[in-house]
């Protein structure tokens, strides 16, 4: 018997008796003739006392040998503290120990194991066992696991079955490269690594299993834009003869448990709005509404003031920044700055502060009046002694640098606090989108996403216009599922593939099987997921999915602590029949 008890659980109930535990040693004092020793599991830590008078010259010993983070084993009596410490739940008692085992040594840990460790990130990566060890990120794990569990608890009581599907697979299209793995056993051939399980699905819908969830590794290869891992999990699922309404009261309900179970928060209906909506309201298809900081479009009332840079833009729009009338020209030119960095791209600011007596002042007073600058003030629904800020230029790409300031200035005036929670649905997203690159249509969702019915007709004459049965659940400003009703038609799907640029032979050999699926009564269905990384993570009051993996990889897409990726040699790479050695670095 290696522990009686764990580390966390001895209480001044369990005074005078005999215990046995196990664990880290997280710290040692020692004041010559009394010796102290934190023992820590993932339960907590209990106090370990030796004294003079009660502990042997060998015992005394063999605690002068231990190290942090040595493993020992000890068996003890339960006393009571001098010194009670009330922050820990094990603070009342100590053990008097009667003998100390070393099960294990350790050699000096590189960082601190401590909640407020001294080690930096990049340490801490290279040796996540050990940071695993310390409070912040094994109660991170721990909340994910019980969340999990949640989960798996609701959807089973709602009759969906837990499905598990292949990852070795072939391409799945979800606006991301596929990692791919070679075929031993088929020279030349590749599988690739799910972007979703999205057709596996889709075909058990055909197979009849009417409501399938699963927890499950998804694979996408691209940039690593902040907080994004190349692997990640969604809570997948999929549902028969259901339309968009049934679907989304399921997930809604999902989400209202989870609220409800982890954060003790009750919610009506959730809000829904048009994605047409958040892009003119927000400037973006994942508003933030925990506070308001609305779009205001002003381009009617701006344009033919002589005011040259404002007459040749697409669009005009502002916001007004809360309490911001006191921004010096400083403060203005910074946030100036910071719209014109790269990553924003704008080219400047336009700038008016609404002062407290009714009166404005605004960087561009040569060309609008008092009259004109109220107009503006009404629109952005400005107050006195808010500062209004307005950008102009092509309308997507003002919306979205006018979005990021919003975020910005939110971020500022602690407008984005983690425990008020915003839940938002976003509706009617366009089935298409243009993508300038490669002059055509690509799946705003994925190909086979069903267009609204009453769309349909627009595929032909004006495909931009098709509006998608697709919905997005949004929380605080970040995408925390999606998903949409499916084209259970295959000559539609044949359709929306052709639209999508394949030729028919092209959609034939990636899609083939689906289709095909489809000439056996494939039921009307649809779905959605979740990305369980960051729901586990807002929901924890965070926003960085990194600290929810127990393995992340770096912005790099790097596991530095097992060096991955890494090349293979030469034996491994003949036998998959991979010639080229090309890195990309000669
Ligand atoms: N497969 C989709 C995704 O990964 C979700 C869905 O449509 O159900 O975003």
């Amino acid at each position: 018997m290696f522990r009686s008890h764990t580390c966390g659980e001895l209480t001044q109930a369990n005074i005078n008796e005999k215990v046995t535990l196990s664990g880290w040693v997280s710290t040692l004092r020692d004041k010559g003739f009394m010796m102290w020793i934190d023992l820590r599991d993932r339960y907590g830590i209990t106090q370990i006392i030796l004294d003079e008078e009660r502990s042997s010259k060998e015992l005394f010993e063999t605690a002068r040998s231990l190290g942090r983070e040595f493993v020992i084993q000890v068996t003890g009596t339960v006393i009571e503290r001098a010194s009670k410490n009330p922050n820990i739940p094990t603070g009342n008692i100590e053990i008097l120990a009667e003998t100390i085992t070393i099960l294990n040594e350790s050699a000096l840990p590189p960082f601190t194991i401590d909640d407020n460790t001294d080690g930096g990130e990049d340490i801490r990566m290279k040796y996540r066992y050990l940071d695993i060890r310390r409070n912040p990120v094994k109660n991170k794990l721990i909340f994910r696991s019980k969340v999990a569990q949640e989960v798996r608890k609701y959807l089973d009581a709602q009759e969906f079955v837990e499905v598990e599907t292949p990852v070795l697979i072939k391409s799945t299209p979800e606006g991301a490269r596929d990692f791919v793995v070679p075929s031993r056993m088929n020279p030349g051939e590749f599988y690739a690594l799910p972007q979703s399980p999205q057709t596996f699905k889709q075909l058990l819908m055909v197979g009849g299993l009417d409501r399938y969830f699963q927890i499950v590794k998804c694979f996408r290869d691209e940039d690593l834009r902040a907080d994004r891992q190349p692997e990640f999990t969604q809570i997948d699922c999929e549902m028969s003869f259901v339309e968009q309404e049934d679907i989304m009261n399921v997930f809604e309900g999902l989400a209202k448990h989870l609220l409800h179970t982890f954060k003790g928060l009750e919610f009506g209906d959730f809000p829904r709005m048009t994605f047409a909506d958040a892009m003119r309201r927000y400037g973006n298809d994942k508003p933030d509404i925990r506070f308001g900081m609305e779009f205001g479009e002003i381009t009617d009332l701006a344009k033919g003031k002589d005011f040259k840079i404002f007459d040749e833009q697409e669009l005009i729009v502002g916001i007004a920044a809360e309490g911001c009338n006191s921004y010096t020209r400083k403060d203005i030119d910074k946030l100036i700055e910071w719209v014109q960095r790269p990553q924003i791209g704008a080219t400047g600011l336009v700038w008016a502060r609404y002062n407290e007596d009714g009166t404005f002042k605004s960087s561009v007073d040569k060309f609008y009046s008092q009259e004109d600058l109220a107009a503006w003030a009404e629109r952005m629904n400005a107050k006195p002694g808010d500062l209004m800020l307005v950008m102009s230029g092509n309308t997507n790409k003002v919306r979205a640098q006018l979005s990021a300031l919003r975020m910005e200035l939110a971020e500022r005036l602690g407008l984005r606090n983690p425990e008020v929670f915003a839940p938002l649905w976003v509706v009617d997203f366009p089935l298409l989108e243009w993508d300038e690159e490669s002059e055509r249509y690509h799946a705003m969702h994925h190909p086979f996403t069903s267009p609204k019915p009453e769309d349909m007709e627009l595929i032909a004459t004006n495909p931009g216009e098709v509006r998608a049965n697709a919905y997005d659940l949004v929380l605080n400003g970040n995408e925390i599922g999606g998903g949409s009703i499916r084209i259970y038609d295959k000559d539609i799907q044949a359709r929306m593939f052709e639209l999508l640029g394949f030729t028919p032979e092209q959609a034939e050999a990636q899609f083939g099987f689906l289709m095909n699926a489809f000439k056996y009564g494939a039921p009307p269905h649809g779905g959605l997921a979740f990305g369980f990384d960051r729901f586990v993570s807002i929901l924890d009051g965070s926003e960085t999915i990194r600290d929810y993996i127990a393995f992340p990889k770096n912005n790099s897409g790097r596991d530095v602590m097992i060096d991955a990726p890494s090349p293979i040699d030469e034996t491994q790479k003949q036998e998959l029949f991979i010639a080229s050695t090309f890195t990309g670095k000669e």
